[in-house]
């Protein structure tokens, strides 16, 4: 509560200002001191603030002609009051004593943007075949069935097609079979794409998305990376393969790697092997991650079907094409996939395929 106001006397203009000029500084100690509701009630409380007690008392004792004088300053003093009250904060902050740096505290770090460690893996792989003179060709990863499945040999109801492998595009039903929708399952459309678009010779890698319908567990999940090669002109033989999947092996694990080629199948090529490289953990001699058998399967490969080559002659045809470029009798060619995640896998020793998508900057900041 406000005490009551001393007595003015007398009430010249010089007396009149040193009052004011007392009450002036009282309020800027105060603008300090008190939060801005303090403020008003202790000022301009309607009926003990400050502001009324002493109007009330000094113009009471006031002769008629100090009136005037009095109620200008007065008039001023609110002002004051309330232009405080409108910036309470900057009236403090600007009081406080201004404090130095704290050296103590942790800077602020600015940290740049690094390759993801499946980017710098696939970018790895596809520089050891642009080094050998292949290029680089990407596509869609919502493709039509003909991409995927039929121009890559896929008789019409090979299990890969169901639903619970593929993923595919509501409301299709209506199109024709082979132009329904679906996430690519493999990058291997775009070995079609290519030869449609391109006559031999093929030297192309293909990184790229895929899609499968897997639940995600320690080392699937239902997006992950592949990358393909496709090789095509003539005289290309199994040897060509081995040779280049040798080569690519040892650029990528050392030159102490060994690879071997075991009988597989796939439709679209044909003969075709599933390829092993001699165990980067234990050099063949038998660990938990090679299961004691010093191999471990890395890559699916194999000559291109002929089948193939006939699903893009026919679309070449459609384009006008009269003599066929990919005629079996006079090329042939060899195309090779790999998982990236796999690979990036090995590499880092990572036992979990689902640290790559988390996001987890204690994870991502050690390939920095
Ligand atoms: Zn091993």
């Amino acid at each position: 509560m406000n005490e009551a106001a001393n007595p003015l006397e007398p009430f010249d203009d010089a007396t009149l200002d040193r009052a004011f000029d007392v009450l002036a500084s009282e309020l800027k100690t105060d603008v300090v001191a008190m939060d801005s509701e303090s403020l008003r009630l202790h000022w301009l409380g309607r009926k003990q603030g400050r502001l009324k007690l002493i109007s009330e008392a000094w113009l009471k004792s006031a002769p008629a002609e100090a009136r005037r004088p009095l109620g200008i300053r007065f008039n001023l003093l609110k002002q004051q009051i309330e232009a405080a009250l409108e910036a309470p904060a900057l009236g403090r902050a600007a009081a406080k004593p201004v404090q130095g740096i704290d050296i103590t505290l942790p800077g602020l770090v600015r940290a740049p943007g690094i390759p993801h460690p499946l980017l710098k893996t696939m970018q790895e792989i596809v520089d050891v075949f642009h080094n050998l003179g292949y290029s680089t060709s990407t596509g869609p990863q919502v493709e039509t069935d003909f991409y995927n499945f039929e121009a890559l040999n896929f008789p019409p109801n090979h299990p890969a097609r169901d639903t619970q492998d593929t993923l595919v595009i509501a409301n299709q039903q209506g199109r024709p079979a082979r132009d329904r929708l679906l996430m690519r399952t493999h990058t291997s459309p775009v070995q079609i794409r290519t030869m449609i678009a391109q006559a031999p010779p093929v030297r192309i890698v293909i990184p790229g998305k895929v899609h499968r319908n897997d639940a995600a567990d320690a080392t699937h999940s239902p997006i992950f990376h592949q990358i393909e090669g496709l090789c095509v002109d003539t005289n290309i033989t199994f040897s060509d393969l081995k040779g280049t999947l040798d080569h690519a092996m040892k650029a990528l694990f050392g030159s102490s790697v060994k690879t071997r080629f075991f009988p597989s199948f796939f439709p679209f090529t044909e003969p075709s092997a599933d390829v092993q490289i001699s165990c980067i953990f234990c050099a063949g001699k038998g660990c938990r991650k090679c299961k004691q058998s010093g191999w471990i399967e890395l890559l699916g490969c194999g000559m291109v079907d002929p089948a193939v080559f006939a699903a893009v002659t026919e679309q070449r045809a459609i384009a006008g094409e009269i003599t066929p470029a990919y005629d079996p009798a006079k090329i042939s060619g060899f195309a090779f996939g790999m998982g990236v995640e796999r690979i990036a896998m090995m590499q880092y020793g990572i036992s979990d395929i689902g640290h790559f998508y988390s996001g987890d900057m204690r994870f991502l900041e050690q390939f920095a």
